[in-house]
């Protein structure tokens, strides 16, 4: 028998990228011949390109953001939400990071750290406002700062080269190496340094399961994985195990 103050919270981590939103119809970056919605990732999602062409980068995104009011959360999002009730309910921690910038998560009920950044959100390079907007969705007209002016915020994403809010950071390797068990979902894992969250849980002697389709670098070092799509494994899983 133990007493509640010897009996240590359970701390669940689930990782999500991509793949989640997939079957809400929200395409994958590496899943199209490299290709995401028929532009090379370098294209549209580096400061380069944002320099080079700031129209191109800035109706791309557009697009991006505009998508969000056409797609919806599907049952792996909502599956997630009511894990987090339920963890809480029983006492436990429930930390959610998202490579994700769709709304997608939020929607479902559940307040993710977005490590890179979310369409949902523009920034003055200038003077740093940050400004939440999906009403101006126009293809070609830049938004202008309402702080200092400047003639065109930028999408609050974080770029391929560009640094993680470090605050962000810490806090997804505070959750990675303090959980008891980590569930990653629908990410190739190929971008650093998220890539490192499941490997620095498994390094302190967390538990990993992974959700995907397709193998990984982290399948091997899993202790189980299931091999199927987001929308219909979680909502299983989650009955079976915690229902
Ligand atoms: P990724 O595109 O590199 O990999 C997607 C992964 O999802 C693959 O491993 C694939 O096998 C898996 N997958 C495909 N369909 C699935 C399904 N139905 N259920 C579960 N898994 C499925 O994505 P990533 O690892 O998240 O990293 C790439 C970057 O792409 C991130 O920085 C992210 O910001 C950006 N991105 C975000 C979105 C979004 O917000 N929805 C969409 C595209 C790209
Ligand atoms: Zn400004």
């Amino acid at each position: 028998m133990t007493t509640s103050a010897e009996q240590r919270a359970v701390h669940l981590l689930v990782l999500t990228g991509a793949g989640i939103s997939a079957d809400s119809g929200v395409r994958t970056f590496r899943d199209h011949g490299g290709l995401w919605e028929g532009q090379r990732p370098e294209d549209v999602a580096t400061p380069q390109a944002w320099r080079r062409d700031r129209r191109l980068v800035w109706r791309f995104y557009q697009q991006r953001r505009a998508q969000l009011g056409e797609v919806s959360p599907n049952p792996a999002h909502a599956a997630l939400a009511d894990l987090e009730r339920q963890a809480k309910l029983a006492g436990g921690a429930f930390t959610l990071v998202t490579q994700n910038v769709d709304d997608l998560h939020e929607r479902a009920g559940s307040q993710p750290i977005h490590m890179h950044g979310e369409l949902a959100w523009l920034r003055c390079e200038r003077c740093e406002r940050r400004v939440r907007d999906l009403e101006h969705l126009s293809p070609d007209e830049f938004v202008p700062c309402p702080a200092c002016g400047h003639d065109a915020l930028r999408p609050d994403i974080v770029w391929f080269g560009e640094p993680l809010d470090p605050h962000v950071l810490g806090a997804a390797f505070e959750a990675a190496d303090a959980c008891d068990a980590l569930i990653c979902v629908g990410s190739s894992l190929e971008v650093e340094p998220a890539a490192s969250i499941p490997f620095r849980s498994i390094r302190r002697g967390a538990v990993v399961i992974e959700i995907n389709p397709a193998p990984t670098s982290l399948t091997e070092h899993a202790d189980a994985g299931i091999r199927g799509n987001a929308a219909e494994v979680l909502p299983v899983l989650f009955r079976e195990v915690w229902g």
